[in-house]
């Protein structure tokens, strides 16, 4: 099964090795990327980047402090939804933050250089990147100062200006600050191509560990809630592009003990229920100078195994039941879910490819939803009789053999002709 396109090229996972010096961080950012944003290596003595506290703005020169800051910002290559790649500016607000997660490089009294911009600085800086050709597309989150919803006014200051003013008409990809209110998601929705929340943990137990001032429930799910049902009764005619924008979301995995059966239910839950487009997955690791720094760091293969479990939930009819969970709750890492479950179910029920329905073809390791199109497709025109049959439509023959039979036969033998 293969990884579908993410917007965030950089969290697709890398499970070849244990550390992935991009993986996007709580906020939606590289931490090692942020810190080079923020941090750099000689600001000048009167550049303005107050050091360790929450820097609102006053008592620095704005104009050789944009320059350095808009220098200093990263671009990501992106994939977005249908595979388009873009070039991404993936940046803060502001790197100062009233919170204290315990998890995260920009939390509440970290001995930490900050920065903020102003919205219509903001705005200013990407209208100069776009225009210089450095960047298509913007991914705007923020730390949080002076509230949830103060912030959020200021995130969405500088959309509106950029749409408006600067006349960007490009993608847009806006975080929900926790503890947003209802119009302001509303807003939100009206001016992005996708806003997100990120829950970070499966359930209020676990968030008080990680986030211990963050509330799950009216905080995180609830805005995911207000997109949901705003999508499903509004008309999308006040939107910027004149439809809805996706909603995502994402957790830390593997801080504070939870497990993979809790992250899939609650994964399970907003997929399906409040119907978003995907949910990203991003391995702990641990940050200098916070409350889980001790904290080992989490095995990538574990994201992968969440990422490709999360896709047969979504996508291949799978549920929860069928994920091969050990007695803790746990995916096992050294195999695929959807391999686990062929062996334990098809090895000796393998399915046959001439009349299996949709559901089935899909619970076969290497048909994927296009494949399992194309087959359908394909047996109206004759049987399929050999592994090459699937091959040209674009199946793994290889994975698929063990668990299919071609016109009543084991096609295991065909393997090596190949
Ligand atoms: S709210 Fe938490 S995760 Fe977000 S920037 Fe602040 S400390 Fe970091």
């Amino acid at each position: 099964m293969g990884l579908e396109p993410a917007e965030e090229a950089d969290s697709v996972p890398r499970p070849q090795g244990l550390v992935n010096p991009h993986r996007v961080a709580p906020c939606g950012h590289s931490p090692d990327e942020l810190r080079r944003a923020f941090e750099p290596e000689s600001p000048s003595p009167n550049g303005g980047l107050p050091v360790g506290r929450g820097d609102r703005g006053e008592g620095y020169d704005p104009a050789p402090s944009l320059e350095r800051k808009k220098h200093s910002l990263g671009i990501h290559q992106a994939a977005l939804p249908g595979g388009k790649r873009i070039a991404l500016l993936k940046t803060l607000l502001t790197s100062a933050c009233e919170r204290d997660c315990y998890y995260c490089p920009f939390r509440a009294g970290r001995d930490y250089r900050r920065a903020t911009f102003k919205p219509a600085e903001m705005a200013q800086v990407f209208s100069q990147m776009k225009q210089a050709g450095l960047a298509e597309g913007l991914f705007l989150s923020s730390g949080i100062a002076g509230g949830g919803v103060r912030t959020q006014d200021k995130l969405l200051d500088t959309i509106d200006i950029l749409r408006r003013k600067h006349d960007f008409g490009g993608y847009v990809h806006l975080k929900i600050m926790p503890g947003s209110e209802r119009d302001q998601v509303l807003r939100a929705m009206q001016l992005a191509d996708r806003v997100s929340i990120n829950l970070e943990a499966p359930n209020t137990e676990r968030l008080a560990k990680l986030a211990p001032h963050k509330v799950f429930m009216e905080e995180l799910l609830q805005p995911l809630k207000w997109a949901d049902e705003i999508r499903r009764t509004l008309p999308a005619d006040k939107t910027f592009k004149g439809r809805w924008p996706s909603t995502v979301t994402q957790f830390v995995v593997g801080g504070v003990g939870e497990s993979d059966l809790e992250i899939l239910t609650t994964t399970q839950y907003v997929t399906r229920q409040l119907r978003l487009q995907r949910v990203y997955f991003s391995a702990f690791s641990p940050v200098p100078d916070t409350p889980l720094e001790n904290h080992s760091p989490e095995n990538p293969w574990r994201e992968h195994r969440l990422y490709q479990a999360s896709f047969l939930l979504r996508d291949y009819g799978f549920d929860l039941e069928d994920m091969p969970f050990t007695a803790e709750g746990r995916l096992p890492l050294e195999v695929d879910p959807k391999l686990g479950w062929a062996q334990v179910n098809l090895r000796e029920r393998p399915v046959e490819m001439n009349r299996a329905d949709r559901r089935e073809l899909l619970r076969v390791p290497g048909i994927g939803p296009k494949g399992a199109e194309a087959i359908l497709l394909a047996r109206r025109q004759g049987k399929l009789r050999e592994l090459r049959d699937l091959q040209k439509l674009g199946i793994i023959a290889s994975r698929a053999a063990p668990f299919v039979l071609l016109d009543g036969k084991r096609p295991e033998q065909q393997l090596k002709l190949l």
